[in-house]
């Protein structure tokens, strides 16, 4: 049986599996191994991670980033803190409150700051906003790497985050939903945008990197660790055939597909924001520096290309269209898309 496929632009999950992960978890495949974590795939992986970070962390893996967000937020929160985020973060506005499901009701504070990036002013005036007793003191700042829409913040910014959080004791959360894209456009080594930058956990995504299922949360300050597995545990996120999750991340990290894969992804986006810079009327959002492009096109066409069989999102962070590239993209399917849309902007803007 098959089914037809999508023509789309819309995630980096409705990608496939990539062959490294797909090749890696049918080798994991041979045989029985223990469950809940106790197999050398597990092992394989973590040990990986501490090798790609240069730190003995801890690291854990769950089945999705809205888990690994939340559960990580919840080990560095009491149910009295707060959380301070950039107001389109993910956790604010795609995971259904569960940052303060698990954390037992630690609130979300919402800051501002062009391209989706919180600035340093912009989280000192929210901790200087109150600091009695009756407002959720704040003891997170929670980053996107890269943000919502596809910026990224540089080493300099995210030393000037850091020197607030150190002046009011706050911890610092990554969501690496595209950290290896943030990598492979930086090129830096993970190392620096992370702990030597004072982030002191970080969930770093696999599904949209090329796997089926997964992500990674590694802890830098491994105290923050403690009784994570019980929390993991209780909210049904410990895989019993861990080295289903684990294998693939072997995979992509012992082929260096992590990188390569994100790197494929934001030179189609790069490819694509070129192309749509030749159609008239079409005007990009946000600079675009990893694997998603985000326009402005007038609403006849994004409903032209709608009926035309595409598929994209129009909701995240602005009212524009985003068009996010992955590991499968093609330069053909690219330039198909670019054709479409050169198509519908000339019936629009000349009806
Ligand atoms: C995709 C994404 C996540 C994770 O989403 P899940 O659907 O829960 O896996 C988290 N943060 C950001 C910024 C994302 O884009």
């Amino acid at each position: 049986m098959s089914f037809p496929t999508v023509e789309q632009f819309a995630s980096d999950n409705y990608s496939g599996v990539c062959p490294e992960a797909l090749d890696y978890m049918l080798k994991a495949n041979e045989g029985s191994a223990p469950a809940y974590g106790d197999d050398i795939w597990t092992q394989k992986a973590a040990d990986y991670f501490r090798e790609l970070f240069e730190i003995d962390c801890e690291v854990f893996f769950v089945f999705n980033g809205t888990a690994a967000n939340s559960l990580s937020l919840a080990s560095l929160c009491q149910s009295y803190h707060s959380v301070i985020c950039h107001e389109i973060a993910h956790i604010e506005t795609d995971e259904c409150g569960a940052p303060e499901f698990a954390s037992n009701g630690s609130k979300l504070l919402l800051g501002k700051g062009p391209n989706g990036k919180l600035t340093a002013d912009s989280i000192e005036t929210i901790v200087q906003k109150r600091n009695d007793i009756h407002y959720p003191k704040p003891k997170v700042i929670s980053l996107t790497q890269a943000t919502e829409v596809g910026t990224l913040y540089t080493i300099d910014e995210l030393q000037a985050i850091r020197a607030v959080a150190d002046r009011h004791n706050l911890r610092i959360h990554m969501d690496g939903a595209r950290f290896a894209n943030a990598i492979a456009a930086m090129n830096v080594r993970p190392a620096e945008i992370t702990w030597k930058c004072g982030i002191d956990v970080l969930c770093f995504c696999g599904t949209k990197n090329g796997m089926a299922v997964g992500e990674a949360i590694l802890f830098f300050d491994k105290a923050l660790a403690e009784d994570f597995a019980y929390r993991c545990k209780q909210a049904g996120q410990l895989a019993s055939k861990m080295r289903f999750i684990a294998a693939p991340w072997v995979g992509l990290l012992e082929t260096g597909a992590w990188l390569s894969n994100a790197q494929h992804a934001n030179d189609c986006a790069a490819y694509l924001e070129q192309q749509l810079a030749k159609i008239p009327g079409v005007e990009l959002l946000f600079p675009r520096e990893v694997n998603g492009v985000f326009v402005q096109i007038p609403e006849a066409a994004i409903a032209a290309l709608r009926e035309k069989g595409w598929l994209f999102y129009t909701f995240i962070g602005t009212e524009g269209v985003r068009f996010m590239c992955s590991w499968a993209s093609t330069q053909e399917r690219i330039d198909r898309l670019v054709e479409d849309l050169q198509q519908v902007m000339r019936l629009v803007e000349s009806p």
